[in-house]
């Protein structure tokens, strides 16, 4: 799939809008349309239905070690500057960038790849902001203008070496950047934080700067205590969250895989110490099945274990599920969701302060007088088990979803286009359609007169006012039926109603299927549940 037709697909039919497009638009921000709130909307309820409030307290999932409780938290994205000097991310939560002195354009350090390429006697590192064949083609194309070859001549160029990362590279004065036309005009790579800083009241000084969260799970750690005290939960339990986080992110890209503004989905995991690979291993699974159950594909889908040196600073093991999407190279993955092993890192570094590894464990900073660097809450996060009575820090298992990205996937996955007959015009024609599951198709159904007289619109109006509390359904009466099931093809609603001659005789309407383009009869009351039934055995 070419992922300029679903970008285009996406602004025309309302899925997504850059934000203040009119304003010449603003990097790294996305507004969704009436059709893309909806499609966000339900996958955010389908994971909340799934793993919140459809979850069975009292029974045991499959591959799970025991029953378990699941509750949900909705937090401020501002929270007490404290918690992030705590949990590391004021020091630590950062990339590294660098400067075209020529161009004025910042890359992340990380994501520039290069090559070394000889002519003329002259060996210089061309790079390119693009990853993969992609990257090698703006390479060669880059080094041509250097050297001032005609593309006839490529065979002039000499490599040393294939594609390699900009920060395997120590001096840049031989350094050709991605947009520069002469060599070491690149800066030393710099630190940047990516957490967005704000300032709370009129003072505007040091002491009342503030961050937006750039992820939801702090939140829940530190309110741990007040939902083990309110609510009566027993280890092992779950507290899930959706909201909105921020990240700077240097270079914003590929549509919104890569944005400054997100919504998370995130469930911070409870459990014993003694208990945490299991979990560990059940989360893993449960995670990596329910994208497989909401339509992805699994051969583009796929569950990678971090290698250590990947680990972050607080994580005793992470995997990622991961989607080939269509923008990256071949063979490519991107990441949609992270689910890590904390250990007690959050908890304890919440109470003591921030933790640094130290030996096999975490002891908290010093600084250089020798006191902590961040002090913590100082609250005792330990838990005690009302049953047992035993006392410790439990471990916590965090499967960490990003909305935007499971939302693209979706709609990468879903996009579709195949060549169907066109009887009236005797030839074949492309039908562009998005395969969403149903449940989460912004519109579950449209409701169709087939021709506008001899009663139809009445009728049909009628039944759009009665699926209408039940599902999202649109009403439809312009132009010829067929444009109209295109127009619902293209948007991915899942099944199309429509009133016919015989509708008037018989009270019964003909349901057309999105997928196998079927059409059968069925009567006008059993439309709500014939709708509900296919929604939920899809
Ligand atoms: P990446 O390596 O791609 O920057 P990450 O490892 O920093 O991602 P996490 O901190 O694990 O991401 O965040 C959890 C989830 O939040 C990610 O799996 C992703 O789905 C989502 N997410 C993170 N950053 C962004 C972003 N800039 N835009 C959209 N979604 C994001």
């Amino acid at each position: 799939m070419e992922m300029d037709k679903l970008v285009s697909l996406c602004k025309r039919r309302g899925f997504l809008f850059q934000s203040s497009e009119i304003y010449g638009g603003l990097n790294g921000f996305w507004d969704y349309g009436p059709m893309g709130v909806e499609l966000k909307r339900n996958i955010k309820e389908a994971w909340w239905q799934d793993m919140v409030t459809g979850h069975d307290d009292l029974g045991t999932l499959p591959n799970a070690p025991s029953p378990y409780q699941m509750v949900g938290l909705d937090c401020t994205i501002i929270l007490h500057p404290q918690v992030w000097k705590c949990s590391g991310h004021y020091d630590q939560f950062h990339d590294y960038m660098v400067d075209c002195k020529q161009t004025k354009k910042r890359y992340r350090h990380d994501q520039i790849e290069g090559r070394w390429v000889e002519a003329k006697d002259k060996k210089v590192f061309v790079t390119s902001a693009s990853t993969g064949e992609e990257a090698e083609a703006e390479v060669e194309q880059k080094a041509l203008k250097f050297f001032n070859l005609k593309k006839k001549y490529a065979d002039q160029l000499n490599y040393d070496g294939g594609l390699i990362c900009l920060t395997e590279i120590d001096d840049f004065s031989q350094v050709l950047g991605p947009d520069a036309k002469e060599l070491g005009t690149l800066t030393e790579p710099r630190e940047f934080n990516l957490m967005f800083k704000t300032f709370i009241g009129a003072l505007g000084g040091e002491e009342s700067a503030a961050f937006l969260r750039p992820e939801t799970a702090q939140a829940i750690f530190v309110n741990f205590k007040n939902v083990c005290d309110s609510s009566r939960v027993r280890v092992p339990f779950g507290i899930a969250q959706i909201g909105k986080s921020f990240r700077n992110e240097i270079t914003p890209r590929n549509f919104t895989f890569r944005s400054r503004e997100f919504e998370q989905m995130e469930i911070e995991f409870f459990c014993h110490p003694d208990e945490s690979q299991k979990w560990y291993q059940f989360w893993r699974e449960r995670r990596f099945e329910w994208y497989i159950k909401m339509g992805l594909a699994s051969d583009r889908l796929q569950l990678r274990e971090h290698d250590p040196e990947e680990l972050s600073h607080y994580s005793c093991g992470t995997a990622d599920i991961e989607y080939a999407f269509p923008f990256l190279a071949e063979g490519d993955y991107g990441e949609l969701e992270g689910i890590a092993h904390r250990g007690d890192f959050d908890l304890r570094s919440h109470t003591e302060g921030k933790l640094v590894r130290e030996g096999d464990g975490f002891a908290v900073e010093k600084d250089e007088h020798g006191q902590p660097k961040y002090r913590g809450s100082g609250k005792d996060l330990t838990y005690r088990d009302m049953v047992t009575n035993e006392k410790f820090i439990p471990h916590v298992i965090e499967p960490s979803a990003g909305a935007d990205r499971a939302t693209l996937a979706f709609l990468c996955e879903a996009y579709t286009e195949e060549e169907v007959p066109d009887e009236k015009k005797g030839k074949s024609e492309v039908r562009t359609v998005l395969q969403l599951h149903p449940r989460i198709a912004p519109l579950k159904a449209a409701v169709f007169p087939l021709v506008n007289k001899d009663g139809m619109p009445e009728k049909a109006q009628e039944i759009y006012r009665t699926l209408k509390p039940h599902f999202n359904v649109f009403y439809d009466d312009k132009g010829a039926v067929g444009r109209r099931y295109r127009r619902q093809d293209e948007v991915g609603t899942p099944y199309c109603l429509t009133v016919d001659g015989q509708t008037l005789k018989d009270n019964t309407i003909t349901i057309r299927d999105r997928d196998t383009l079927k059409q059968t009869r069925i009567s006008v009351e059993e439309a709500v549940d014939a709708i509900r039934e296919k929604i939920n055995n899809a």
